[in-house]
């Protein structure tokens, strides 16, 4: 069995006209999305987010997973924001609040070149104490020690912040990252752009236009960024897909997104609890292929595995994903928030969760050129979806 979802979509199947849409490269509107997300044919949605996936690649890559030799740093989670579902941050009254000087970056930085990461992802809480000109010494010194890691950093949020606390513009803080080191950005910060979801869950959060504004800026600039979403925090189908249709709109303008992740919130140390949907395994899957159907101009859409859990981020690669992320050296943000994930994936292990799949495991850098391609073979799925998915929600 490939590791295709095989699933007909007939002619008087309630998805047929959308399934049409797709099956011919056609761009989805935001009511055909909606249907998606309404419609309980959990194998119909995933199955169009596949053969979307598989449009997209180059001819021969169809199969291709990637992910990254790669590294968290999170140099500070002291923040002035209160952001209600986020538990990494502001944890000051708990005595956790810590700060590092560019020496304690610098030690962290060479732990993980020392195991060969190829990435640093760096993104923090917005700290008075960490300004430009400490991040541009920052940049500068892990630069000048390992000048082969690319440095993917700072979320719109955290620019925002850096410009307003030095009183220039988003562009000179973004040109000035970018002279000392600044490879690409992280998508982090979107979380839902829904003004009344911003009010309810991060009232003074950089709003949708100045996040949009700062990633066509950091195009403008020449380098990529990544977009995000994060669910389970009260939003409704509609907002999500709305979400979505801002990010395209943005990328038909500026074209520099590389990669869509969809993301879920975890509550401990919230409490937002009974507030929200947690949002179901199934939930997380339709967000993977709708995402992947409706951002037609994103090449690629990734399975978090930290957020989403190996089991179910290997489902969802059968559902449009392309990316497992990376191995993943000390991630801080998702587990100070509960998940349980383990902390970091070797590379024979990604390997091993990629091919088992039924996918091809390749290696690439943080702009998705192709570093090396995995000897192993996808192998045969002897599962249906259906036993995969049941085997899912029995674990
Ligand atoms: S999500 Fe980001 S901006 Fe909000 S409180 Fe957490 S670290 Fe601060």
């Amino acid at each position: 069995m490939s590791a295709v979802i095989e699933k007909e979509i007939s002619a008087n199947h309630p998805l047929a006209d959308v399934a049409q849409k797709v099956y011919n490269g056609q761009r989805i509107s935001r009511d055909d999305a909606i249907k998606l997300y309404q419609s309980d044919d959990l194998a119909a949605v995933g199955a169009l987010g596949e053969y979307a996936r598989r449009l997209k690649a180059e001819p021969g890559q169809e199969n291709y997973v990637y992910y990254i030799h790669n590294m968290h740093l999170n140099p500070t989670n002291f923040c002035v924001e209160t952001c209600r579902f986020c538990s990494y941050a502001n944890p000051d009254e708990r005595g956790k609040a810590y700060t590092w000087g560019v020496d304690r970056v610098l030690e962290e930085a060479g732990k993980g070149a020392a195991l060969g990461i190829k990435e640093i992802h760096m993104v923090g809480g917005l700290n008075p104490a960490c300004d430009l000109a400490y991040y541009e010494e920052v940049l500068q010194q892990i630069k000048s020690q390992f000048p082969h890691i690319h440095i993917k950093a700072f979320t719109a949020v955290e620019i925002e912040y850096l410009a307003n606390l030095d009183g220039i513009s988003y562009e000179e803080v973004l040109q000035r990252l970018i002279d000392c080191g600044l490879g690409s950005m992280p998508g982090g910060g979107a979380e839902i752009f829904d003004d009344a979801v911003r009010e309810r869950m991060a009232v003074k959060k950089t709003p949708a236009p100045v996040y949009l504004d700062i990633h066509g800026i950091a195009h403008k600039l020449g380098i990529k960024t990544n977009a995000t979403m994060l669910t389970g925090i009260s939003e409704t189908v509609e907002n999500k897909v709305d979400h979505m249709l801002l990010l395209r709109g943005q990328q038909d303008i500026s074209g520099g997104f590389q990669c869509f992740i969809p993301l879920k919130c975890y509550y401990d140390g919230t409490n937002i609890q009974n507030e929200v949907t947690e949002p179901t395994s199934a939930d997380l899957l339709k967000d993977v292929a709708i995402s992947r159907i409706l951002l037609d101009n994103f090449p690629h859409i990734k399975a978090y595995w930290i957020q989403l859990g190996v089991q179910l981020a290997q489902l969802a690669l059968s559902f449009g994903a392309d990316d497992l992320d990376g191995t993943i050296l000390e991630e801080k943000i998702t587990h100070a928030a509960g998940a349980k994930t383990p902390l970091q994936l070797a590379e024979e292990k990604m390997e091993q969760l990629i091919a088992s799949s039924g996918y091809k495991p390749v290696v690439r850098d943080t702009v998705y050129n192709i570093r090396q391609i995995s000897p192993l073979e996808p192998a045969a799925l002897n599962q249906s979806f259906a036993e995969r998915l049941a085997a899912l929600s029995h674990s």
